[in-house]
């Protein structure tokens, strides 16, 4: 059993220090896609959290079944990667029941079972593409790429972002308001992208925290505010009607209508 779970840890390091090897700074970034990772592996889990981040997906994890569903349901995602040995139940069940829930995103299946039987299962019962473990990064990136293009509805959905005459070109990373062009910082753009997602809904600070600036635990600090507030000033500040809405000691809510 020692030796087992040994040979199976040199297998996986090497599995991640491979995949390491083929990160490059000239490596094709996507548009801000949300991406669901089910793996319930906490090292490849991490890994792969890091790696697709950095080739700019926005990305949720989660290690078994159960918070996956959650997650589903609660997030409006792009794309979902989904292992299929999961503690709680096989990722085959967890795909059919998404997708009875109307999930409409396509399904990357990533899985260390290889026989064909297992792959047509899979394809089958909702997968749209099955890549078998160990696998290279950059085949896992073009495989995700050609899903989201052949989704080709969602990607223009994705790409451009439209609340009332505020629109927002993710490709370009540009934001416009009634066809002016607003100067905004990078940063600005992110959270004006995660307002105009959440159109309509109330986000908390520690939402904005945790999506934007992907902390965790509230610090104490007034970053959200202060970004809040010179947003504020470019996308409502020429006399136009005030889309972001302060919800005292709650949060902030742009405005759909
Ligand atoms: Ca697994």
């Amino acid at each position: 059993m020692f030796i087992f779970r040994m040979l199976e840890c040199t297998y996986q390091c090497c599995f991640i220090a491979g995949l390491i090897a083929e990160i490059s700074p000239g490596m094709h970034y996507d548009p801000l896609m949300r991406l669901l990772l089910v793996e319930d592996e906490i090292d490849i889990q991490r890994f792969l959290r890091t790696s697709l981040e950095e080739a700019g997906y926005q990305v949720e994890a989660a290690g078994d079944g159960k918070t996956a569903e959650r997650l589903a349901v609660d997030g409006q995602f792009d794309i979902l990667i989904v292992d299929l040995g999961l503690p709680d139940q096989d990722g085959i069940s967890l795909i059919l029941k998404l997708r009875q829930l109307g999930l409409r995103a396509p399904v990357l299946i990533l899985s260390a079972r290889r026989s064909v039987d297992d792959r047509v299962r899979g394809l089958e019962q909702g997968g749209d593409d099955y890549l078998t473990k160990p696998f290279a990064l950059a085949e896992l990136l073009a495989r995700l790429r050609n899903l989201l293009k052949r989704n080709s509805p969602s990607v223009i959905e994705a790409t451009r972002l439209q609340v009332l005459d505020l629109e927002l070109d993710l490709l370009r990373r540009e934001a416009t308001r009634s066809g002016e062009l607003l100067q905004l910082t990078t940063q600005e753009f992110v959270l004006l992208e995660y307002l105009c997602r959440n159109a309509g809904r109330v986000v908390t600070r520690s939402m904005i925290l945790d999506k934007v600036w992907g902390m965790r635990i509230q610090p104490d600090t007034n970053v959200v505010d202060v970004h809040i507030y010179r947003l504020r000033g470019k996308v409502d500040g020429h006399g136009q009607k005030p889309l972001i809405r302060t919800l005292r000691g709650v949060g902030y809510v742009l405005k759909d209508r």
